[in-house]
Order: structure tokens, then C-alpha cells, then sequence
């Protein structure tokens, strides 16, 4: 399934999209506004009256979010050196390449819809950064779970921005506020379940801004795999449904750059990932 959201005067609402068409999905009536129950019930939903996607404009296909956006740093080789070398990383060792997931989080109110504007005027250092990552979107209560069982407690995959106020993330030492402006995490087009998407591997991940490729690769190049990552996490926290999980960025960030090229006003931003769709936010 190819679960997306829509916004109407009350709020956000849940459908299904096949082809190019939305059709939102209906619980006893009324409309679903919270993926929680998507996750639940999906599948007992009767369906509204249908809209071509062409038509409605998307928003983040999770949520409402009750708990921080679970993200994962320096989780492929070439961005780890290239995060090394910015002098960005304040976190600690500094190794290039972990020897366990190093995870942080960003605020719900980061959360954003395709096509919102990512605003720099919201970052004083003026140092904003894109980073492409697949989303994970957890379906059932995941505790103390093995890697091996990990892509059990998968419920889709969807597509994030985790956008970074670089300066910030350096000069706080810890990442949270760096990370953390308001609507510095566009989420979408759509979530594709687990059974559809299938295993995280080859499916490629794809960075434009103002259509140069900025970052490439395929998801086999994660250092800890969606189920590493699900492993490390639930043993300390316990994951619930709805929770959304960003899974670390290639290489090919702004501060990768020398000098860093951060996102401009004016500037457009693409991620795309085989099998799920684009991503896409203008800059302002
Ligand atoms: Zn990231």
C-alpha cells in the first residue's frame, strides 16, 4: 500500500493512493487523522470520494508525531569522513566510522509537509543543510528486539529531510537544537508499507538541489541497517507505532563542500528514493 495524507479545513486525513489517485479512507464515517489508526486498522477502512493526486496537495504522511523523530548520524562511510573533515562533529570521538549507531533526535515541530518551505531566515548562523534519508515508520511496540526480527516492527518506509542549521549543531555540541527549527524535517510524498517496499537494499536515495545531484546511494550502503538501527534503539527505548525513525544521510551535504554550499532562498530541494517517490521543498 501506498498510504498518504491530505490536509482539509479540520486537519490532516489519511487515504490510500493507487495510480495517480487519493482515495481517503473512512472509519465508521469519518475521516482517519491519525496514522496510529491507519497502522490498526487499515485494512477494515471503507473509502471516501477520490481525488487525483495532481489535484490535492500532500502532507507528511505520519503523524500527529508524539514522541521526537529518532535520527541516526554518520551512518555511511563517505559521509562519516566528509562530516569528519568539516570540523562540524562535536559529538565525542570524532571516529570517522562508529562502532555503534550514534542517535539523536529532532522536535515534532519539525515536522513538514512536501513542497513547505524550508526557512533560513529561522537560523541566525545562516547555515542550513540538507541531508536525504530514508524514514522508517515503526508498526508494533518494539522492545529489546534483534536485528534479525527488526524489519518485523517495520509498519513503511517513507522519505525525509533532515535539515540542519550546521553552525548550531557545532557550536551546542549536541545535535538536538541544531536540528530541531521549526519545520526542518519535510517528510513524504507518501509511506509505501513494508511488504510493498520490501527490504532496504538496493532501492537508490537521490539528493537534488536546483537539479544537481548532490547525494547518491543505495540503501545497502547504510553502516547499521534499518534492523541495526531498530536493535540498538529498543533496547534502551521502546519504539511504538507511529514512531518515525531517519536513518543517517549519504555523503554529499552542503558542508561536505569546501566552502560549505548551504541552501540558499530561491533554491530547490529534491529527495528521492526508488519505490517511494520525491520529496521536494523550496528554500526561502
Ligand atoms: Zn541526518
Amino acid at each position: 500500500m501506498r498510504i498518504a495524507a491530505i490536509r482539509d479545513e479540520n486537519g490532516k486525513r489519511f487515504g490510500i493512493v493507487r495510480g495517480e489517485i487519493f482515495h481517503p479512507f473512512l472509519w465508521e464515517g469519518a475521516p482517519v487523522r491519525d496514522l496510529r489508526e491507519v497502522i490498526e486498522n487499515g485494512s477494515s477502512f471503507t473509502e471516501g470520494a477520490a481525488v487525483a493526486v495532481a489535484d490535492v496537495r500532500l502532507a507528511a504522511p505520519v503523524g500527529p508525531l508524539t514522541r521526537n523523530i529518532i535520527c541516526v548520524g554518520k551512518n555511511y562511510h563517505e559521509h562519516a569522513k566528509e562530516f569528519a573533515r568539516s570540523g562540524v562533529d562535536q559529538s565525542g570521538d570524532r571516529q570517522e566510522s562508529p562502532d555503534e549507531p550514534v542517535v539523536f533526535t529532532k522536535a515534532v515541530t519539525t515536522l513538514a509537509d512536501p513542497l513547505d518551505p524550508i526557512r533560513t531566515e529561522l537560523d541566525p548562523t545562516r547555515s542550513v543543510d540538507y541531508e536525504g534519508e530514508l524514514g522508517v515508520v515503526i508498526g508494533r511496540t518494539a522492545k529489546n528486539v534483534k536485528r534479525e526480527d527488526a524489519l518485523d516492527f517495520v509498519f513503511g518506509y517513507t522519505v525525509v529531510n533532515d535539515v540542519t542549521a550546521r553552525t548550531i549543531q557545532q557550536r551546542h555540541k549536541q545535535w538536538f537544537l541544531g536540528k530541531s527549527l521549526d519545520g526542518f524535517c519535510p517528510t513524504g510524498p507518501v509511506l509505501v508499507t513494508a511488504d510493498e517496499f520490501g527490504v532496504p537494499d538496493g532501492q537508490e536515495l537521490s539528493t537534488f538541489v536546483n537539479g544537481e545531484r548532490r547525494q547518491f546511494a543505495p540503501l545497502r550502503d547504510l553502516i547499521f541497517d534499518v534492523g541495526a538501527i531498530i536493535e540498538a534503539v529498543s533496547l534502551c527505548v521502546p519504539l511504538e507505532p507511529g514512531d518515525l525513525i531517519a536513518t543517517g544521510t549519504p555523503a554529499g551535504v552542503g558542508i561536505g563542500f569546501n566552502p560549505p554550499r548551504y541552501l540558499q532562498p530561491g533554491d530547490e530541494v529534491r529527495v528521492s528514493i526508488t519505490g517511494i517517490g520525491e520529496l521536494v521543498n523550496p528554500v526561502l
